[in-house]
């Protein structure tokens, strides 16, 4: 069993992303908002602010008030959309409940949606004609890549199929050839269904979810949970000292997937800058 990691994969896609703003000279912002007190969120946002300083990005932080009116967020987003200086829009969810999710995600513009969670960036992810990567499922795709697994023709299991994470990992497995199985909690027999697959991802968000009874010798194995455990650490979906011993390669968490998404988010806010000087096509 080899471990997959994740640090070492993000900090080479962010050393290359900083070579390449500086060798063009190019000015590249990114605009992250947060409402409200959530340390999660805040923890986050911070990562997402050192990844800018790493590759030589500016950031612009917005922390807003719990209470802010969905009007007030509107409008700044309406600012950030007009201003040269931000490429990239991000605003970290979850929102409070008086905030309509869906609503803010539209209002940012979709060449400035360095989330890739409008409707328009997703549609193009569908059709595998996209300029922003989807982060979470990209970077899971750049670490199996790390492996040098060929995804082509590959059993490839993933159990989830929330809009961000499950459904875009899927169509990226799917447009890299694999045969693609998604599950979720209406799935029967998962464990057999499990078993099938040579990649197997697990975005659940339960610790201890993924047994080795779930997994194929030789499996390659990505874990995409952020979970805390009972002693309030964190971790991931996959009960991972059993499993590991079963897996060609396997992530860890923390270490694995989450340094990768914000690597990914970096890419995004490059290609932005691209698509907004006309060099890209979106
Ligand atoms: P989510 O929206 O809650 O989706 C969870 C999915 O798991 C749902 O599709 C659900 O099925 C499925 N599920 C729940 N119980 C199940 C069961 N017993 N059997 C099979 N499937 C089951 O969560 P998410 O936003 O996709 O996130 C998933 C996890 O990834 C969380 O731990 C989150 O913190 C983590 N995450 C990590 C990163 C990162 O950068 N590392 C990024 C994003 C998310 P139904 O659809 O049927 O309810």
């Amino acid at each position: 069993m080899q471990l997959i990691d994740g640090k070492a994969v993000s900090a080479a896609v962010k050393q290359q992303i900083k070579d390449t703003i500086e060798k063009e000279g190019l000015e590249v912002g990114l605009a992250v908002i947060i409402v409200g007190n959530n340390q999660a969120s805040r923890v986050y946002v911070n990562n997402k602010k050192k990844a800018c300083e790493v590759c030589g990005i500016k950031s612009f932080e917005y922390a807003l008030p719990e209470d802010t009116k969905e009007e007030e967020l509107l409008e700044l987003i309406d600012t950030l959309n007009k201003d040269d200086k931000v490429n990239g829009i991000l605003c970290q969810l979850p929102l409070p409940g008086h905030l309509d999710e869906e609503k803010v995600i539209k209002a940012i513009s979709p060449i400035k949606d360095v989330d890739a969670f409008s409707a328009v960036n997703v549609g193009k992810i569908m059709i595998g004609n996209y300029a922003f990567l989807p982060c979470t499922p990209a970077g899971v795709m750049e670490l199996i890549h790390s492996t040098g697994t060929d995804v082509a023709g590959k059993e490839c299991v993933v159990i989830g199929r929330s809009n961000i994470v499950g459904k875009p990992m899927a169509m990226l497995l799917l447009h890299e050839n694999a045969t693609v199985t998604i599950c979720h909690s209406k799935t029967k027999n998962l464990a057999e269904v499990c078993r099938r697959a040579d990649i197997l991802v697990s975005a659940v968000g339960r610790a201890d979810f993924v047994t080795a009874d779930m997994v194929k010798d030789g499996a390659v194995v990505i874990d995409v949970g952020m979970n805390r455990n009972a002693e309030n650490k964190l971790c991931g979906d996959v009960k991972f000292d059993e499993v590991a011993p079963k897996c060609s390669y396997i992530t860890p968490v923390p270490g694995g997937v989450g340094p990768m998404t914000i690597a990914m988010l970096m890419k995004n806010t490059l290609m932005a800058k691209r698509i907004q000087s006309g060099n890209y096509e979106a």
